[in-house]
């Protein structure tokens, strides 16, 4: 059984204010769907240092150059306003980057002075309206004291919906498909995916180029790729939206409906907007939720079947599994990150016998513990250890108080130091991957992505079993 650890039968050790967070800040998840966006330039209305940050992180982690521009607060723009830097920043991005969208994200200092910046930028569409080449200006509210990189990502996600998906025209027999945080090999495998069922698909977002691109020969402000503007402007003339997750941005706390958010995704506004049928379903990780993924696109491309292909992937996975399933039978995992990640990865772990023991995020939408019992269904378990809007620092005092003796995490770099302090392999997957290279390429979705998933849990177990053995060996 998994252990009884309860978490009011230990006094955790709580920090007044949050010391190493679970999570990162809401603008920048909103720039990393930006990001996405043909020839689109990110911009945040708060301080240089937000900017610098979140440029740093994105870089480590993806390995790409990102500029992400700022209306650079001071002291006195932070007392009265930032309308003019906010403006002066317009004026210059335009004329620096030619950009057709300019993506702005809101901070924590701009959303606690209470800068009105949809009006900023009506006002400034009209001041220049006479300017045809004037790009679009696109806004969302990022306050990060509110939110994480992943609500800010999918705030990103429905406010460019909501403010680029135009009425008119006859469903053109596309589907819209919002495919989460997910890397970059991960949406090229996703697109390629559609595409053998023979559906066309606008992916969001899409910053499989744009975020890992090929080597230039000569330097580019913006990077070529991204999610077209035109079929984001056509994503209302779809005939359905799958959106990938069950948590995204849909906040069941009251505390959030006090701010400017909309508690809705962007598949839920074009289906209130505009009817388009709207299917929700798990990110595919494991065969279960990747089966379906499958069977949903079999039935939204009438009825074809699912290609050879993936079913021989799907063949290869459950002999891998049976391969390596004495290695990883009733081992104990600790999984850590975004909700709809955790929830996927969860899935997973019962899925080939091993144990959730704990399951952490730094999210707080309310509906972590009631989504991860609806997708274990009978595996789910009371004395899984759940763990909403945590910190590392919470999370290691949980598995020292509870010694819940865990073999493995899965999580990302943020959490190395623990698995380095309890001296068990940490399978990097999410975001950030700050300690490795070739995050962008990792695939973690659908029978191939677990495949790789799979065989590298198995390999860290077996390196751990080697690396103690008093005698080591060559064959197994
Ligand atoms: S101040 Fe807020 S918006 Fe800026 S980097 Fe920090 S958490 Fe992010």
């Amino acid at each position: 059984m998994y252990s009884s650890y309860h978490e009011n039968s230990f006094s955790i050790k709580e920090t007044r204010g949050t010391c190493n967070a679970c999570k990162q800040c809401s603008p920048l998840g909103a720039c990393v769907v930006f990001l996405g966006i043909e020839n689109t330039l990110p911009m945040l209305h708060g301080s240089q240092g937000c900017a610098t940050y979140i440029r740093r992180y994105l870089i480590s982690h993806f390995r790409e150059p990102v500029d992400i521009a700022s209306s650079n607060f001071s002291e006195e723009t932070t007392i009265f306003g930032g309308e003019k830097n906010f403006n002066t920043s317009l004026d210059n991005i335009i004329i620096q980057y030619h950009p057709k969208i300019i993506a702005v994200a809101s901070t924590c200092l701009s959303e606690t002075i209470g800068e009105d910046i949809k009006r900023f930028i009506y006002e400034y569409k009209n001041l220049h309206k006479k300017n045809k080449k004037l790009p679009e200006i696109i806004f969302t509210s990022t306050p990060s004291y509110k939110g994480t990189h992943y609500s800010g990502f999918h705030e990103a996600v429905y406010s460019v919906v909501e403010s680029l998906a135009n009425e008119g025209g006859n469903c053109d027999n596309h589907i819209n498909l919002f495919s989460n945080f997910i890397s970059p090999e991960d949406i090229r495998h996703l697109k390629e995916i559609v595409a053998d069922f023979g559906i066309r698909a606008m992916i969001f977002p899409d910053y499989s180029d744009t975020l890992d691109g090929a080597l230039w020969d000569t330097y580019q402000r913006i990077p070529p790729g991204g999610t077209s503007i035109n079929d984001l402007k056509n994503s209302a003339l779809a005939s359905s939206s799958i959106e990938l997750g069950y948590v995204l941005n849909l906040d069941v706390n009251s505390s959030r409906l006090k701010t400017n958010f909309l508690s809705q995704s962007a598949g839920e506004y074009l289906k209130t907007k505009f009817g388009i049928n709207l299917y929700r379903i798990g990110l595919p990780v494991g065969i279960r939720e990747t089966d379906i993924f499958f069977q949903l696109l079999s039935s939204i491309s009438l009825a074809k079947s699912v290609p050879e292909k993936y079913e021989k992937q799907r063949g290869r996975l459950i002999d891998l599994y049976i391969d390596g399933h004495k290695y990883v039978f009733g081992k104990r995992v600790i999984i850590y990150g975004e909700e709809d990640l955790v929830v996927s990865l969860a899935s997973f772990v019962v899925e080939v016998g091993m144990k959730p023991l704990l399951c952490v995020t730094g999210g707080e939408s309310g509906k972590f513990k009631n989504i991860l019992q609806c997708v274990l269904s009978n595996s789910f378990s009371n004395e899984i250890i759940i763990k909403q809007g945590a910190t590392f620092e919470q999370m290691e005092n949980i598995i020292i108080n509870s010694e819940i003796q865990p073999d493995l995490m899965i999580g990302n770099s943020k959490g190395y130091y623990i698995a380095r302090k309890l001296k068990i392999p940490l399978i990097r997957v999410g975001f950030p991957i700050h300690d490795r290279i070739g995050a962008y390429h990792n695939k973690l979705l659908c029978y191939e992505g677990t495949i790789s998933l799979f065989e590298q849990i198995v390999n860290a177990l077996l390196e751990k079993k080697q690396h103690n053995s008093s005698m080591g060996y060559k064959y197994m």
